[in-house]
């Protein structure tokens, strides 16, 4: 059996890669199954590898590319299954040793790829959509996940494991090193709330294994912020004394509004949300060298939803000047939910009437929809907060 592992990169989306891939690829070179692996954002690179390597299978990231080859085609997150019903076989990706290395190279892709590391399952994240008031007697189907966060479909999310063989993390961060050294890259994203909960034990363990330089990136939810911060703490310490850095990016602020956070069932509220602001800043003040907050973007807003007002914009700016935050990039500002059909929040947003074929919903504002059309056009990448507060008062 040949497989085509296909997977799509964005040249500047560096963090936005298929965390699965370098798993399988590691998979199927355990398992003898010849493979080969492109990592690229052309689909004509795609079209002639399939040409001429004539694959018998061709595992994806993208929806677009099973035209490619569509009797052969599956999405790359249902290979486990589809390897356990063809060959009758259990098949763990994540218990794999990742290879990074693809096997067409683009240098611009390659230098900038950073190695996800998956070590435990992304998100621990289950508080009941059942319980808010909102969507308690919302009728849905069945297989509709009700826990977390309202817009989340990944039904996985709240299926629990952690590595915890020392030998199997010692061999990913390894072969994540091997792949860095190639490279000038020194950056790697752990991916997996277990760990991320506890910094202190990554960060002790690149100490042991003798890793300096290192710049070990982290997406999280706010709350973990607040609830570990003694640990966040000693992880930089420790950081500290190895020349080892941690970055932070995407903490999933989504808005300071409440009624934001609650139609979305996150767990902090608008208080919440400040105080796990101030425990980032805090740690800066104390960890100048060793945190890292602007290599990447460092809040997710989600401010723009069918429900949005312009109450909601306003608040959400004047609290961002509040902590600080006097540019905002175009695209954090503007970013819309997205409400897929297998999610709770579509279903609320269909019993209000505010489904629709294009992004699945529409503005309940009309002025909002054009607040955000206008902002939408500029030619800007970022803006400043109080250029946005001076253009919505123009549609209040
Ligand atoms: S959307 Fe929410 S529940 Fe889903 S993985 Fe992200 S944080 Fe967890």
């Amino acid at each position: 059996m040949r497989v085509l592992l296909a997977e799509h990169t964005e040249k500047k989306e560096n963090l936005d890669v298929d965390v699965r891939m370098p798993y399988i690829r590691g998979f199927l070179l355990r398992n003898n199954i010849e493979s080969l692996y492109i990592r690229h954002n052309d689909i004509r690179i795609f079209e002639k590898t399939v040409r001429d390597f004539i694959p018998d299978l061709m595992v994806t990231n993208k929806d677009k590319y099973s035209r490619l080859s569509p009797d052969k085609t599956i999405l790359s997150r249902y290979f486990q299954t589809f390897y356990q019903k063809r060959f009758g076989k259990k098949a763990d990706i994540f218990r794999m040793i990742p290879v990074f290395d693809a096997d067409i190279r683009e240098e611009e892709n390659e230098s900038g790829y950073i190695p996800h590391l998956v070590l435990s399952n992304s998100c621990n994240y289950s508080r009941s959509i059942r319980d808010n008031v909102l969507y308690k007697n919302l009728i849905t189907a069945e297989k509709i996940k009700m826990r977390g966060c309202t817009f989340c479909t990944d039904s996985d999310s709240d299926v629990r494991w952690e590595i915890r063989d020392n030998t199997h993390l010692r061999n990913i961060f390894v072969s994540t090193l091997n792949y860095l050294q190639k490279r000038e890259n020194r950056e790697v994203r752990i991916i997996g709330e277990k760990y991320i909960q506890r910094p202190g034990k990554i960060f002790s363990l690149l100490m042991h294994l003798g890793i300096k330089d290192l710049r070990v990136i982290m997406t999280l939810r706010p709350e973990i912020l607040i609830d570990n911060r003694k640990d966040f703490a000693e992880a930089l310490t420790v950081a500290s004394e190895t020349g080892n850095q941690m970055i932070l990016c995407s903490v999933g602020i989504e808005s300071f509004y409440d009624k934001d956070l609650l139609l979305f069932n996150r767990y902090l509220d608008s208080k919440g949300v400040l105080e796990a602001i101030s425990v980032i800043y805090e740690l800066k003040d104390v960890f100048r060298e060793s945190l890292i907050l602007n290599r990447y973007e460092l809040f997710n807003f989600i401010l723009f939803h069918p429900f949005t007002t312009t109450e909601s914009i306003e608040y959400n700016l004047r609290m961002m000047k509040a902590v600080g935050i006097n540019k905002i990039s175009k695209r954090t500002f503007l970013n819309r939910l997205i409400a897929e059909r297998n999610s709770a929040i579509y279903y609320l947003i269909k019993e209000e009437g505010l489904s629709a074929e294009k992004a699945c919903w529409k503005f309940r504002e009309r002025n909002i929809e054009e607040f955000h059309n206008r902002l939408f056009m500029a030619d800007t990448h970022s803006f400043k907060t109080d250029d946005i507060l001076q253009v919505l008062s123009e549609y209040r």
